[in-house]
């Protein structure tokens, strides 16, 4: 039996203490949150993530708080036009065995809080700051802002886009701040105007913006996110934003999207960041997982998707003793590198070819998304929604 300790406590440090403890090795994570809590309002969540999730037998939770959507449909933003939508009942449920859901972000985070909570072998620590390691060649030691050190055999670093492990681990400094600006809100279904309810993901695609809403919480709220490439220079979280401000930066927004922007409340928004793919997360005993390895933009609505895969994955391969951990750690690595960094690339793509275009390049994406066939569709997603497979060979 191992002891591994695990730098921070949200979907992915969870998820990743559920599939190492299930090894039979004691799991210690370190949150530096005076609570274990997840912050934000809805996530997307493709099949992917619930073949992982089941794997860590919080599948059936998750589900019981999740809203399935019954299509993903793309709209032009300035036009109001339907470009096309993806189906995500029927064949596609069939083909990739798992509903497409949209969850408020304490649906997903409470079920594996409790998983975590009902595992044996799990220690949850808050206000528990790592700031760094040291280790030699039997064990690990991470270093914490109150001082303490804390000795395992392995430290699992998943503490997010700002990650103090990678600061160490890679040395690449702060994330790359994208110049896109993101107001979110989320308001109550029933001030929504009937003909704009729907068990959908919507999006509206205009010229270097996109606004995106879907329900979450069984149907009685609807999430709104509104996105622009105004070029922001620094990252912001969560600033409270006036009405005014999020109308002004949507112009030429579709009159019906509009309407929804306007019956927003309590407006925030964020400044995104990522970062570019790197090769190697792991050094000796310590190995990166989620946004801490491979943060990346929203668009594809996979982040907590990636978390959560890799930490099912990184949990069948530390089925071993101590000894052959690092060497597992390197494994993990280069066998989940190849997946992270194409989402990570996708995303920025997604961003820049099918949301933001303008004019003819619009035009262009229009005709062409509109071309697709229901199966193209599919065939399109399938490597990512699809994979299911999270057993190392
Ligand atoms: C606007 C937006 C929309 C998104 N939508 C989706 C979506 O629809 N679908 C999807 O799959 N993903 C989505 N994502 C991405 C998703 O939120 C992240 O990929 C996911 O939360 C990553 O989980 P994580 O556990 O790796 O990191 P985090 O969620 O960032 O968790 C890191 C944890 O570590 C703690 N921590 C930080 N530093 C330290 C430290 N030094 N010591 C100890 N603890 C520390 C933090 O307090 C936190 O609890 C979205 C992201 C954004 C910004």
């Amino acid at each position: 039996m191992a002891q591994v300790l695990i730098a921070g406590g949200g979907v992915g440090g969870l998820a990743a203490a559920i599939a190492i403890a299930g090894r039979g090795h004691r799991v210690t994570v370190l949150e530096r949150r005076d609570v274990f809590t997840e912050l934000g309002a809805g996530i997307q969540l493709g099949p992917n993530a619930f073949y992982a999730l089941d794997r860590l037998g919080a599948g059936d939770d998750v589900r019981a708080g999740a809203q399935f959507i019954a299509e993903l449909r793309l709209m032009d933003g300035t036009t109001g036009e339907r470009i096309n939508a993806m189906p995500l009942t029927g064949a596609y449920r069939r083909r990739f065995g798992n509903p497409y859901a949209v969850v408020h972000r304490t649906d997903l985070y409470q079920p594996l809080l409790n998983a975590c909570r009902r595992t044996e072998g799990i220690e949850l620590r808050t206000g528990s700051p790592v700031t760094g390691y040291e280790q030699d060649g039997t064990r690990v030691t991470a270093t914490l802002a109150t001082g303490e050190r804390c000795t395992a055999d392995v430290l699992i670093g998943a503490d997010g886009i700002r990650s103090a492990v990678r600061r160490q681990l890679v040395g690449d400094g702060d994330p790359r701040v994208s110049g896109h600006t993101i107001y979110r809100s989320v308001l109550p279904m029933d001030e929504v105007p009937p003909e704009l309810r729907s068990n959908t993901v919507t999006l509206w695609a205009g010229p270097k913006w996109h606004v995106v809403h879907y329900p979450i919480s069984g149907g009685r709220f609807l999430n709104l996110a509104a996105t622009r490439d105004d070029g922001a220079t620094e990252a912001l979280t969560g600033r409270p934003t006036a009405k005014r401000e999020v109308l002004r930066a949507f112009p030429g927004l579709d009159p019906a999207a509009s309407r929804l922007l306007d019956l927003g409340r309590q407006w925030k928004c964020w400044v995104l960041c990522d970062r570019d793919p790197v090769d190697r997360w792991v050094d000796g005993r310590v190995a990166l997982l989620g946004d801490a390895a491979h943060p990346m933009l929203q668009y594809a609505a996979q982040g907590a998707c990636m978390a959560l895969e890799d930490a099912v994955y990184l949990g069948g391969l530390l089925d071993c003793a101590p000894a052959d951990m690092p060497a597992r750690l390197v494994r993990y690595n280069v066998d989940r590198r190849d997946r992270t960094a194409r989402v990570q690339l996708l995303s920025r793509e997604m961003g820049r070819q099918l949301y933001h275009p303008a004019g003819v390049a619009a035009k262009e994406r229009n005709a062409a998304v509109s071309a697709l066939s229901v199966s193209e569709l599919h065939d399109k997603v399938d490597w990512l929604h699809g994979a299911r497979d999270l057993t190392p060979g």
